[in-house]
């Protein structure tokens, strides 16, 4: 992987994030509260505000910091899962990651949100594009493969039930609309394949 500059990253994740806030929100119209285009924003825009503040700490300690924030400031249902995400990433990754160790941190900030969730693959929910992602790290495919691995992943949540969140409340009704985390991850996986690369 070449070396990471996190202030570029969270720039790009801040940038993505507002670009489309509005689809976000609309996503979250058809199936839940309408809400998580404006949890994201508000929360990506904190992270931004400290960048540079994230970005002189070491790797691991930055994620941390950096989920931290998030569950304090994005809301909702993925704040904490998205601040989880960050922060069990934190814990496990090296301060200069290779393509293994990023893998192994991955895995388990996963089985982290899925823990706090007590949700898993299927539920029509973020898991349902950080899975496959996991998948495609583990089989070594290349940063513009997993980008595209999980905008399909996003959109392969079209056709699901939702039985986790509030479209679970819909039931049958939430089938046929793509689930909002799982745009908004999707979204975050193709800023850091796109920034950060191989
Ligand atoms: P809220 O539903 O509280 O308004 P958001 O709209 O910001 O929160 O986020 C909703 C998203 O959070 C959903 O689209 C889904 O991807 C994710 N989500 C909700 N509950 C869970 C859960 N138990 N496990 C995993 N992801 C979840
Ligand atoms: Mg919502
Ligand atoms: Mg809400």
């Amino acid at each position: 992987m070449a070396a990471l500059n996190l202030s570029r990253l969270i720039a790009a994740a801040a940038d993505t994030i507002a670009a489309h806030a509005e689809a976000l929100t609309a996503l979250d119209q058809a199936i839940g509260d309408g809400d998580h285009g404006l949890n994201m924003k508000r929360g990506f825009e904190a992270v931004r505000g400290e960048a540079e503040a994230f970005s002189a700490k070491p790797l691991p300690e930055a994620l941390k910091a950096i989920g931290t924030k998030l569950v304090m400031t994005v809301g909702g249902a993925s704040g904490p899962l998205f601040g989880t995400l960050f922060m069990a990433l934190g814990k496990e990754i090296s301060a200069a990651p290779d393509r293994a160790n990023l893998t192994l941190a991955f895995g388990k900030a996963i089985e982290a949100v899925a823990a706090r969730g007590k949700s898993q693959v299927g539920q029509k929910t973020m898991l349902d594009v950080l899975q496959p992602v996991h998948d495609a790290l583990l089989q070594g495919k290349a940063a513009a493969e997993i980008a595209d691995i999980a905008d399909a992943a996003a959109e392969a949540t079209v056709p699901m039930k939702a039985l986790r969140g509030r479209a679970s409340f819909l039931g049958d009704r939430s089938i046929g609309h793509m689930d909002a985390g799982a745009r908004s991850t999707a979204l975050l996986v193709r800023t850091v394949a796109e920034t950060v690369g191989e």
